[in-house]
């Protein structure tokens, strides 16, 4: 099939690299001409494991990348809307998606053939029907469901995991204005057989998406309520009680082997420095705006949001605690990205937590295996000095605050070890073994 995918982030990218890898003729569209040329030499400009050998693999092979939507859209017979819906601090920001529209709208005036229109960003109910049809329907001046068709596919891929998580979906959600543009669709996912298919209307397709983001996004402050609570109540550590909770057999059913199955879930039932990325904090905040708007208050949402805001915070507590003042004390910052597996600083603790850190006077080393750069950009380099390596950053280091749970941070202990001053170590992800350094501290504990 031929399809084009406008947006080539880091959803409109992998999708677009998977599809062609599934054997479709995919042409990825982007207004960055810089992304477009690094796709077309073959170098993902986002970094996401297994993303380089796919793409390469798969480059001039079925796969192609441009800035000419037209062209893309008139060589298709599929078009995926792939590009940012961010929070513009009251409400869902509908601007690209609605810039995009009304392009493919426009393209679609000289185009004789069906097309069809499927919306892959995150947005909320109503949009696909409300929004995005209207707009391609003036742009063309043709009618929906004649002419064109309109569907809704949200993403449920993770970052750090997407090629794993797209090539093998736990499931495919689709929707469709006409019977025509649910069998494009059906077609498009055929070469995905034996995945759980749900076909449902579009509003719920956009539903279905934000509640499975604010379900999980419950789950973490959740647990991170409980953490606090815990590190206030003495001889409580909110490690040893989440494992205690996680072995109720309707988390972890008991097979009549004996054996227990751990669902993944159960990584969101765990005490931390917060949630980020530019999925569950806008998507928490556009639908808790949404259900404000249509006069159904959502204060759980609130609250989920409000534990979120100050959590990464309690990093900052914690080193308070073990310094009369942070001026002029030497703190390793231990990753920048908002979770392991990805380069996507978009709302990372880590930011607001080095910020902080800085203001206080302390001297600052931070590292990330993979989003050094892109911190960079935000945090600039007053104050601040980047470690090419882990054992670097820590060297000399008065405390290490651990931020994302890349695996590569399990060797402090042993890179510690080997120094004559022990820092403290701040486990902002309650991954090393308490006992397993000298000066250990976390949240939860
Ligand atoms: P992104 O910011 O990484 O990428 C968006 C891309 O769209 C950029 O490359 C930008 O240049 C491009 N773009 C903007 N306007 C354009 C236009 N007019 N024409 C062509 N390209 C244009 O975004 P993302 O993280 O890939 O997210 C995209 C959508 O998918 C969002 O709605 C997001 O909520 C949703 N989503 C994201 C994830 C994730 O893990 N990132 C997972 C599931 C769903």
């Amino acid at each position: 099939m031929n399809v084009s995918i406008v947006g080539t982030g880091y959803v409109g990218l992998v999708s677009g690299v998977c599809l062609a890898e599934m054997g479709h003729d995919v042409t990825c569209v982007d207004i960055d001409q810089t992304k477009v040329d690094k796709i077309n030499q073959g170098s993902p400009p986002i970094y996401e494991a297994g993303l380089g050998e796919l793409l390469n693999k798969n480059i001039h092979q079925g796969l192609k990348a441009t800035t000419d939507l037209r062209a893309a859209v008139l060589e298709t017979e599929l078009s995926i809307i792939a590009v940012g819906t961010p929070f513009d601090g009251k409400e869902i920001d509908l601007r690209f998606i609605e810039t995009v529209a009304s392009q493919i709208g426009t393209v679609l005036k000289e185009k004789a053939d069906y097309h069809v229109v499927v919306v892959k960003s995150t947005v909320v109910p109503g949009t696909t029907d409300t929004v995005v049809l209207p707009i391609l329907e003036t742009a063309s001046g043709k009618k929906a469901g004649e002419s064109f068709g309109v569907g809704m596919n949200p993403e449920f891929l993770k970052e750090g995991e997407a090629i794993k998580d797209f090539m093998a979906p736990d499931r495919i959600v689709l929707g469709g204005l006409d019977a025509k543009t649910l069998s494009v669709l059906r077609t498009l996912y055929q070469v995905f057989e034996g995945v759980d298919k749900l076909e449902t209307n579009c509003k719920n397709d956009e539903m279905i998406k934000y509640t499975a983001n604010s379900l999980l996004a419950t789950m973490i402050s959740f647990s991170n309520e409980i953490g606090n609570l815990c590190a206030l109540t003495g001889d409580v550590d909110a490690a040893e009680v989440m494992k205690g909770v996680h072995l109720d057999k309707r988390l972890t059913p008991i097979l009549a082997n004996r054996e227990r199955i751990v669902p993944s879930f159960t990584t969101y039932l765990e005490a931390g420095c917060g949630f980020g990325g530019s999925c569950f904090p806008k998507d928490v905040k556009a639908l808790k705006a949404y259900g404000e708007k249509r006069q159904s208050p959502m204060p759980l949402l609130g609250a989920v949001l409000d534990v979120n805001a100050s959590q990464p915070f309690k990093m900052i507590e914690l080193v308070n605690k073990h310094f009369s003042s942070l001026e002029g004390v030497r703190v390793a910052v231990l990753g920048l990205a908002f979770k392991p597996g990805t380069d996507d600083i978009r709302e990372s603790p880590a930011i607001p937590v080095t910020q902080e850190l800085l203001k206080l006077g302390a001297i600052v080393n931070a590292y990330d295996p993979i989003a050094q750069h892109e911190a960079q950009q935000v945090l600039g380099n007053e104050g601040i000095q980047y470690a090419d390596t882990l054992a670097t950053a820590i060297t000399d280091a008065q405390a290490i605050l651990i931020m994302t749970r890349w695996s590569e941070f399990r060797q402090i202990p042993k890179l510690i070890g080997q120094q004559d001053t022990q820092p403290v170590v701040i486990d902002g992800r309650r991954m090393l073994n308490k006992s397993s350094v000298a000066n250990y501290d976390g949240i939860g504990l």
